[in-house]
């Protein structure tokens, strides 16, 4: 028998083994294998089998990793799959699919010893009071790891020795699983009674869930994913009961599923909605949880269990599309217009679309679910590729919170400086805190100010290795750069030789300023602040959030990180301190983001029972993303949006291949960009509905010392583009110090 097999160590393609008679049997695709390679022994995975090889004295594989094997031949497929359409190499795919954790041994099973109660033949035999304290505890326990009982009896291991030589415990060591969610207390959950749109939604779910494949898609010849669902629902629709309950059908079918949630969603509340309500009966199953959080013993443990079929639901980030569930019934990506389902190394996946890509090829049943879908997905719905479910209608009852939307401009004309807070907003935050009710403030720029300038010579401090302004961290007094970490000290002077003033000032804004004169405006208000500086600790985000829930704080502030899925009943104001920074960037989604973004943060407000406000500042208050939004009107938005999109054959109307040149000489890297545009030019001439933009210097000129320069191409028949820059790839020669990037449907232009 030959082992076709793809190596760890990135060279493109699979080299054959002989399968030494031992291993006759053991070794199947997706098996983990040492094979020799030169002089070294190096790691790959088992892709094909065979009788024959046509490469004569093949050497023998050297030993088979783990009893079972780690890719399931379909999670194979998924990998090549990936390989493929987003052109990477296939030994980058393919690790993309296993963990780190689980692909080296390294943080295999923890053992820990573990003292165990015997069975007792006879009288119990004459102990000492130390003894005796700790035979009580190991009496009620019968058995537990070593260190803890020291900890209990506060004893030595010697102490427990002399019971094992007494003949009344066992020490030895035991395979401990870790469970990240062990210090949880989990309350079951039962199945709500659903409202009539959402037991709509449910039905057509599991309807296509107990279609069977092969005789209800006979006949169909359109080729609709008939399998895929949008479930377009407004903030606090109960879009998550909806999920839960087509969980819980697919258990019964017998599948295990797969949740997706952007990470910054994963919270310990969204995590513990779904154990809750699989904790017990007879449903009762593991949900496992992968993410970027755990520990690298508590994600090969918790990919374990699903391997095993002990956890049949996972929930997790990204890569969570990679769990090996099997047989899978079901896939769920919430906020499935979530931009960090995007990899943004390589390979370049979105996991979105792998999801789809993965429910075909499984037969299991894919819902997007989302408030404000993209562009993409509900272009998709609206051609019938995907279909349509909505929830327009807050679940319980709640009201949508009333939007005002304060003109900024006016404000600045009162004052002089440029202002953080309109009096609209300063009062509506002071009758708040007057009702001993709670506020969330929303500003996706961390640090205290946006730039240093000097108002007389119009100088920047700017990073000496990126093309932006340095942020300054008031806590740190230094300047800091937000894509390469660079820091330095803040110049007392305006660092322009020819200018040198000594009134070189800070501009624009970042949370920490807005805490700073939160703090002066209200000097009694309990104000916490949460984005990536202030949580330096694992658990600094549970505490805030935390204490914000038992009522301990009045205001909580933050990025992104606060926008999404956080669900506090007393929150009735929600105030969006810039509403259109982002609305300026050169991408044409800026406008789509921006949408989204409101649309979100405003749902936080008004989860309880009494009716929320959400105040909006904005310097373009009549922005179609701003006024769309104020009006909780998707389908508006979408329909404006289209219309700018359509003539460009911006996405969803075509799908974008963007090609970055980078390297250290800017001129090298401009001279390549011309040189690969030109090649592009031959190899796809026969594309015909193809546009070929650029090349130009990227948005984002110079990132971590590297310039860059893009090409974008737009076709609606991306996987053959995908295969010919595939090809062009290897063909194409560039400076040694020059690197092309292909990024296939990206979602980050700059
Ligand atoms: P979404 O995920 O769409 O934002 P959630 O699932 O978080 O909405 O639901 C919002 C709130 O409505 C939650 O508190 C949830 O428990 C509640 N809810 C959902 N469905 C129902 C229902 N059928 N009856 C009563 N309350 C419901
Ligand atoms: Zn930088």
């Amino acid at each position: 028998m030959i082992a076709r097999v793809t190596l760890e160590i990135a060279l493109r393609k699979e080299f054959d083994y002989l399968v030494p008679p031992e291993m006759e049997g053991l070794v199947e695709v997706g098996s983990r294998v040492q094979v020799p390679f030169g002089a070294r022994k190096v790691l790959g995975c088992v892709t094909g089998l065979a009788e024959t090889s046509d490469y004569p004295s093949l050497k023998s594989i050297v030993k088979i990793i783990g009893a079972q094997t780690l890719v399931t031949p379909k999670v194979l497929r998924l990998a090549k799959w990936i390989g493929e359409y987003y052109c990477c190499a296939p030994e980058i795919a393919l690790k993309s699919v296993l963990p780190e954790a689980v692909r080296h041994e390294k943080a295999g099973w923890r053992e820990l010893l573990y003292v165990r109660v015997l069975p007792l033949s006879g009288e119990l035999p004459k102990l000492s009071k130390r003894q005796r304290e700790i035979w009580n505890i190991l009496e009620e326990r019968r058995e537990l790891p070593l260190a803890e009982l020291l900890d209990l009896a506060e004893t030595t291991s010697a102490a427990v020795r002399r019971l094992e030589d007494k003949g009344l415990v066992t020490i030895a060591p035991e395979v401990s699983e870790r469970d990240p969610y062990a210090r949880e207390h989990i309350l079951p959950s039962q199945s709500l009674a659903m409202n009539p749109a959402q037991g709509a939604a449910l039905a057509a779910i599991t309807k296509a869930m107990d279609a069977r494949p092969d005789r209800d898609r006979a006949g169909k010849k359109d080729g609709g994913d008939s399998k895929v669902f949008l479930l377009h629902g407004v903030t606090g629709s109960g879009k998550t009961e909806v999920y839960l309950q087509a969980l819980a059908h697919a258990l019964e079918q017998g599948k295990g599923a797969i949740v997706l949630v952007p990470e910054i969603s994963l919270t310990p509340q969204t995590v513990e909605r779904f154990k809750a309500r699989f904790s017990h009966g007879p449903l009762q199953t593991l949900v496992a949880v992968l993410h970027s959080h755990l520990s690298a013993g508590e994600r090969h443990d918790e990919w374990h269990k699903i391997r095993q079929g002990r956890a049949r639901i996972v929930i997790g980030a990204r890569s969570a599309i990679f769990a090996p569930v099997d047989p899978l019934g079901l896939v769920i990506v919430d906020e499935e217009h979530e931009n960090s389902y995007k990899q943004e190394e390589s390979p370049r996946y979105h996991a979105r679309d792998v999801a789809i890509v993965r429910g075909q090829m499984e037969g299991a049943t894919v819902v997007l679910g989302s408030a404000t879908p993209s562009l993409e997905s509900f272009y998709n719905a609206r051609k019938g590729k995907y279909a349509l479910l909505d929830l327009p209608e807050r679940a319980d009852d709640k009201k949508m919170p009333v939007v005002r939307v304060v003109d900024m401009r006016q404000t600045v004309r009162r004052g002089t400086s440029i202002p953080i807070f309109s009096p609209q907003l300063h009062e509506a935050i002071a009758r708040r805190l007057d009702a001993g009710e709670q506020t969330i403030l929303f500003l996706n720029r961390r640090g205290y100010s946006s730039s240093l300038q000097c108002p007389l010579c119009g100088y920047v401090a700017g990073c000496p290795n990126c093309s932006i302004s340095l942020t300054y961290h008031r806590q740190e007094q230094r300047l800091c750069c937000h894509i390469c970490g660079h820091n330095q000290t803040v110049p007392k002077t305006c660092p322009n030789e020819k200018c040198r003033n000594p009134e070189i000032r800070f501009a624009g804004l970042g949370t920490q300023k807005v805490e700073e004169t939160l703090g002066k405006l209200f000097p009694h208000a309990r104000i916490k602040r949460m984005d990536s500086d202030a949580l330096k600790r694992k658990h600094d985000f549970r505490e805030i959030l935390g204490q914000f829930r038992a009522g301990k704080l009045d205001v909580l502030l933050g990025t992104q990180m606060i926008a999404k899925g956080l669900h506090f009943p007393n929150v009735t104001l929600v105030g969006i301190i810039y509403a259109d920074m982002a609305l300026h960037q050169p991408d044409f989604r800026a406008g789509e983001r921006t949408f989204q973004l409101l649309t979100q943060v405003a749902g936080r407000a008004g989860r309880g029972d009494v009716e929320g406000e959400v105040i909006v500042q904005a310097f373009t208050p009549f922005h179609p993303a701003i006024q769309f939004a104020r009006r909780h009107d998707f389908v508006g938005f979408y329909d404006q949006e289209m219309e700018f999109r359509q003539p460009l054959r911006y996405p969803p109307f075509g799908r974008i291949a963007l090609l970055t040149l980078r390297g250290r000489n800017e001129e090298k890297v401009a001279f390549s960009a011309a040189h690969l545009k030109k090649e592009l030019d031959q190899a796809l001439s026969a594309f015909r509905d193809l546009i070929i933009a650029g090349p130009a210097p990227a948005p984002l000129l110079k990132a971590e010392s590297f310039y860059r320069h893009q090409i974008m191409l737009r076709t609606a028949r991306m996987s053959h583009l995908s295969q010919a820059l595939a090809e062009m790839q290897h063909r194409v020669r560039l400076p040694e110090d020059v690197t092309l990037v292909v990024d296939i449907d990206p979602v980050d232009l700059s």
